[in-house]
């Protein structure tokens, strides 16, 4: 069994005990929560994490295919394979659980192998699935999110939040010169331990990620510009006063400058937003580096 599956959480769906007792025989290598209605299960998924579904069709109130429609609706939880439990083997009823978002269905009574097996199919396939994700998402050697999905996330945040919202360009100080001088395994180490020092001073909501080279961008919400300025001011601070060890025996330290623009009543996209952090980057780099500058609103 690949690493992990044996982790996941199984969330069975069905109205009748003695069903549910058979699955938690079969699966109980697995964490399995138990649901007896579909209202229970669409709360489940709220609260809980669930990697895989067990849905049965047949269920008074709210039935397989209407809990399933609701899951594929939602945002949260769209992704999380639904595997369909029936007595019903007719055509109709088939393409029906396929139709609704459903990855598979398993016929009762259980043959145990036959669900064993399917379970960790769709669990693999998941699993798979979430680490090309990962890949295809992040930056391979800062593991932040590459540029592609920054885009992707700026965006989203920009449509979400009309005010409170910030874009800050971040840059390498004569990044060339570690290149240069101690060769490219330490500029990517300096990479690495850059991404590191200004993730953990980011709040967690803040979407980070590598533009290119030594450039970096953040875009994050905040209740106060001055909150901005502050965490700026901290991690310019902290990025000097750190040494970064380039070998085992040597270290060195580097500077960065930043540059922020807050969302104004005129910025209309996102690229606009990120052209004027830019353009505050510049600045710093023209004023002496090692400092932040923030883009004042235009009269
Ligand atoms: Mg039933």
């Amino acid at each position: 069994m690949s690493d992990g599956i044996q982790q996941s959480t199984i969330l069975v769906v069905d109205d009748s005990e003695s069903n549910i007792e058979m699955v938690l025989a079969i699966l109980d290598n697995y964490d399995v929560i138990p649901a007896t209605s579909g209202k229970d299960a669409l709360e489940l998924v709220e609260s809980e994490h669930i990697d895989l579904i067990l849905l049965d069709i047949l269920m008074p109130e709210m039935n397989g295919f209407e809990v399933c429609k609701k899951l594929k609706e939602t945002e949260n939880t769209k992704d999380i394979p639904v595997i369909f439990l029936t007595a019903q083997k007719d055509e109709d009823s088939i393409e029906a659980a396929y139709l609704t978002g459903g990855v598979d269905y398993v016929t009762k009574p259980f043959k145990p192998v036959e669900l064993l097996a399917r379970v960790k199919v769709h669990l693999e396939l998941q699993h798979l699935i979430h680490k090309l994700e990962y890949l295809a998402t992040r930056d391979s050697l800062t593991g932040i999110y590459n540029r592609r999905k920054f885009f992707e996330l700026a965006e989203k945040m920009f449509s979400t939040y009309d005010e409170n919202l910030y874009a800050i360009m971040l840059d390498i100080d004569f990044f060339k010169r570690v290149n240069d001088e101690h060769g490219h395994d330490a500029g990517d180490t300096v990479l690495r331990k850059t991404t590191e020092i200004i993730s953990n001073l980011l709040p967690s909501t803040s979407v980070f990620g590598r533009l290119g080279g030594e450039e970096f961008a953040v875009i994050l919400t905040a209740s106060a510009d001055e909150k901005v300025i502050h965490l700026l001011d901290k991690i310019v601070s902290t990025y000097a006063n750190t040494k970064i060890a380039i070998s085992p025996k040597q270290e060195i330290q580097c500077t960065l400058s930043c540059g922020m623009s807050p969302r104004y009543r005129y910025t209309d996209s996102i690229d606009e937003l990120l052209k004027e952090a830019d353009a505050a980057l510049y600045e710093a780099k023209q004023t002496g580096r090692n400092r932040r500058v923030i883009r004042a609103e235009r009269r």
